[in-house]
C-alpha cells in the first residue's frame, strides 16, 4: 500500500491534497530543533523537495531535542545541514533533500529560497527572522515563524499582502514587523543558550509548524487555517492565541516596501579582523548594552570580567567574547559563521 495511505485517507488532503504536496518545494532556514522536528515531519508526508540550510555543526548539546541527529554525528563533528539529509534520505528516499552548509545572509538568502513554495523558520536569532520576513514580504511567500525558549514556543503564519508563489490566498496577515516593528536590543532577550529550552516545547512548536505548511501546501490558507500568534506552554498546560493584525499602512516592510534586512544594511555586519584571529560582529540597531546584565547571563558559560565600557567573557573552548556597549563584539576566532552563531547563541540578537 502507498505510504501516504493513512493521510491521504484524511478528507481535507486526499490524493489531491498528496499530489499537490509530494510537487511542492519548501525551505527550511535552520536546522536545529524546530528545523529537524518540522523536515521530519514533512520529509514523512511526502513533500517533494526540502531544502535545508544550517551554517552550524552538530554538538553533543543538540542531542537533548534536535530529533535528526545521534551521537555519532556529535562525535565526528558533522555539520548539520549534511546529517540532517542524510538521516531524511533514509527516512524517505523518494523525496529529494538539498543541504546547504551556510550562514543565512541578505547576500545569498534569494538565491536559497528560489522556486521555494514556503519559507519555514526553524532559526535562533531574531536577525535572520527579519531578514526571512524581508524576503516573503517582496517576494510573496508565506512565511510559517517558529520560536522557543525555556518552555513556552511560538508558532505564527505570515501570509503577506501580495501572493506570487503556487501557494495562493485570499486574506493577507500582518508580517513580522507589524507584529513586532523593531527587533530588541542585543542581549536582552533570552536565547536557548542562556536560559535553557525543554524538547516538548520545541516539538509542539514544530508539530505546529509542518501542520500550517501541509496546509498552505495543499491550499487550505482561509478561515480553516489557524490565523493567530499561537504560544504554547507543554509544561505549565498552557497555550494562548493572539489574533493576527491585519497588515498596517504604516509598516515599514509590507506597507512601504523597504526591505531594511534584505536590501537597507540591518542587521549585523560580521568581518574578520585582518592579522588579528579575531571577526567583528556590529549590530545595526544601536541600542546600548547592560554589561552588567549581559554578564550575569554569561556567567555559566565562561570566565566573565566587565567594567563600564568592556565585558570579556572567555569559553571553555578558549574562544573570548569582548563585547562594547554599543552592541559591537570582537570574538577569538577567523570563522565568520562560528562568530556569528556565537553572537547569536551568548549575546542574543
Ligand atoms: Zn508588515
Amino acid at each position: 500500500m502507498d505510504r501516504y495511505h493513512r493521510q491521504t485517507l484524511l478528507p481535507s488532503i486526499g490524493p489531491k491534497g498528496q499530489q499537490a504536496i509530494g510537487a511542492s518545494r519548501v525551505l527550511i532556514v535552520g536546522v536545529g530543533a524546530l528545523g529537524c522536528g518540522v523536515a521530519d515531519l514533512l520529509a514523512r508526508a511526502g513533500v517533494g523537495t526540502i531544502r535545508l540550510v544550517d551554517r552550524d555543526i552538530v554538538d553533543h548539546t543538540n542531542l537533548q531535542r534536535q530529533v535528526l541527529y545521534c551521537q555519532e554525528d556529535a562525535n565526528e563533528h558533522r555539520a548539520k545541514a549534511v546529517a540532517a539529509a542524510q538521516r531524511l534520505r533514509n527516512v524517505n528516499p523518494d523525496i529529494t533533500i538539498e543541504p546547504h552548509v551556510a550562514d543565512v545572509t541578505a547576500a545569498n538568502i534569494s538565491s536559497l529560497a528560489e522556486s521555494c513554495d514556503v519559507l519555514i523558520d526553524g532559526l535562533d536569532n531574531l536577525d535572520t527572522r527579519y531578514l526571512v520576513n524581508d524576503l516573503a514580504v517582496r517576494d510573496g511567500k508565506p512565511y510559517v515563524y517558529g520560536g522557543a525558549v525555556g518552555t513556552e514556543g511560538m508558532v505564527m503564519p505570515i501570509l503577506p499582502v501580495r501572493c506570487e508563489g503556487p501557494v495562493q490566498w485570499d486574506m493577507p496577515t500582518g508580517c513580522l514587523r507589524c507584529v513586532f516593528p523593531e527587533p530588541p536590543p542585543p542581549g536582552t532577550l533570552p536565547t536557548c543558550d542562556t536560559a535553557g529550552v525543554l524538547g516538548p516545547s520545541v516539538s509542539v512548536v514544530s508539530a505546529h509548524q509542518a501542520a500550517i505548511v501541509m496546509s498552505l501546501l495543499i491550499g487550505r490558507t482561509g478561515t480553516e487555517l489557524d490565523r493567530t500568534m499561537h504560544a504554547i506552554d507543554p509544561w505549565a498546560g498552557e497555550s494562548r492565541r493572539i489574533a493576527l493584525p491585519d497588515p498596517r499602512p504604516d509598516c515599514p516592510c509590507c506597507g512601504a516596501g523597504v526591505y531594511e534586512w534584505l536590501e537597507g544594511g540591518r542587521g549585523k555586519t560580521a568581518a574578520v579582523l585582518c592579522g588579528r584571529h579575531a571577526v567583528q560582529i556590529h549590530p545595526h540597531n544601536a541600542a546600548a548594552i547592560h554589561l552588567p546584565t549581559l554578564a550575569v547571563r554569561l556567567v555559566d558559560h565562561g570566565d566573565v570580567r566587565h567594567d563600564d565600557h568592556v565585558l570579556r567573557c572567555t569559553l571553555p573552548d578558549d574562544v573570548t567574547l569582548t563585547v562594547f556597549t554599543d552592541g559591537r563584539a570582537m570574538i577569538s576566532t577567523n570563522d565568520l559563521a562560528v562568530a556569528r552563531r556565537l553572537y547569536d547563541t551568548h549575546i542574543g540578537s
